[in-house]
């Protein structure tokens, strides 16, 4: 007899709690209908999470004590794990977070006057290989959960402890452009993407949030039939040839095919004013010519968008070099008079490295490096002991 209990206690025990932080407001009504609860208990949970940073269910009082002990046993709330924080001087924070399995990605908090803008990644590493990305450099491991990517905004809220205030403005806007292709980790992305715009969550408006891709087309048009969100697209070159040198996936879904379906996307919104950004990061010497501006220019020309330049970022394993001030100017200046709104990205905390990909760039290298220093000292001791 009391096999068979304690057996039982361990399957239930062995039962995989569901992590209700990645629910959208759909999910989390399907996850306690399934439970044999009422459906109103989703905005409930959902405003205890994302509204009041709780993960503990004792502490949401409006739900009865029978309820609150059920989810214990059938769920969690589990945001992923903070290795490091960094502060910059000029306010910026950075984040490294681990997730499960180990990987490592990065989430940085850019202020700027009344916005806080966070730019969050969708998966471990990425598949696509841009030649000017230390992301692209360490490979592709796994896409994050829609719990690790909303998880991102919960941490950084609940870094400046600020989930009680209401009018809470640590984050204001969000960005997909921190490690991985969004548009490769669909599902997840457009769940958490939800879950940032719904007001039973973050409540943050559809023009403040931004999914940047480089350029997987198939999944844009089918992006365009489920999201509202704002997007911005990664074009870096004026041209196929030199796109398909500096965006590898170019040569699949080439500039003509990727601008269509951008304009697909913002035709399909409901608010007809939206315009696409297009980034543009600037390699001395590369994609930084005058003729290349003019052709830029000439490309976009009935295009609805606006453009971001982006003063390339060095990073150890790659050659290219930053622009100097000059040459960004004399490209910026060209996009002007052809009649663009033309935004240039400012660096934000150099100190703390807090470009794409770079700080988790660091920390694998400083742990592969480490992992070599390991092997040679492991085979040191071996030689010395006599052991092959
Ligand atoms: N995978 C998506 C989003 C993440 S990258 C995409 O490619 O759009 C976010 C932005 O940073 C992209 O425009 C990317 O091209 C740019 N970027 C990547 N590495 C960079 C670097 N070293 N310097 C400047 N911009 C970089
Ligand atoms: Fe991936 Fe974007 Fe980096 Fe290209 S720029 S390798 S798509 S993260």
């Amino acid at each position: 007899m009391t096999s068979v209990i304690a057996s039982s206690a361990d399957q239930q025990q062995q039962v995989e709690k569901t992590n209700l932080l990645g629910l959208t407001l759909p999910a989390m009504e399907a996850f306690f209908l399934e439970i044999g609860e009422k459906k109103f208990r989703a905005v409930q949970v959902l405003k205890w999470i994302h509204h009041h940073g709780v993960t503990d269910f004792e502490q949401m009082t409006n739900l009865g004590k029978a309820l609150r002990e059920k989810l214990a046993r059938r769920a969690e709330i589990r945001p992923p794990e903070i290795v490091s924080q960094h502060d910059s001087n000029d306010g910026t924070r950075k984040w490294a977070i681990r997730v499960d399995g180990g990987g490592l990605v990065e989430t940085v908090l850019i202020p700027d006057g009344n916005r806080a803008t966070l730019c969050v990644s969708s998966q471990v590493g990425c598949s696509l290989d841009c030649s000017f990305c230390s992301t692209g450099k360490q490979g592709f491991q796994r896409d994050l959960s829609a719990a690790e990517i909303i998880g991102q905004v919960w941490l950084a809220i609940k870094s400046y402890d600020a989930f009680q205030q209401s009018n809470s403005r640590v984050v204001t806007n969000v960005v997909m452009m921190g490690m991985g292709e969004p548009l490769l980790n669909f599902d997840n992305v457009v769940a958490a993407m939800d879950l940032m715009m719904e007001d039973n969550a973050y409540g943050i408006s559809k023009r403040r949030v931004t999914l940047s891709t480089s350029g997987v087309v198939p999944a844009l048009d089918a992006l365009a039939k489920v999201s509202e969100a704002s997007l911005a697209v990664s074009l870096h070159a004026p041209n196929d040839a030199l796109r398909n040198e500096l965006v590898p996936i170019n040569r699949k879904y080439p500039i003509s095919v990727l601008l269509e379906s951008c304009r697909n996307y913002i035709d399909a919104q409901s608010d007809k004013k939206r315009v696409v950004t297009v980034e543009y990061t600037l390699i001395a010497g590369v994609n930084d010519q005058r003729e290349h501006a003019l052709e830029l220019a000439e490309l976009l020309k009935d295009f609805p968008c606006k453009i971001n330049l982006i003063p390339f970022n060095t990073f150890d394993q790659s050659d290219y070099q930053r622009p100097s001030g000059n040459a960004v100017s004399r490209f910026w200046q060209v996009l002007v008079d052809a009649g663009y709104i033309v935004t240039v990205r400012t660096t934000r905390g150099d100190d703390i490295d807090a470009a794409c990909g770079q700080l988790v760039g660091q920390v694998v290298d400083r742990t592969r490096r480490a992992e070599r220093y390991r092997q040679a000292a492991d085979q040191n001791n071996q030689q010395a002991t006599g052991q092959s």
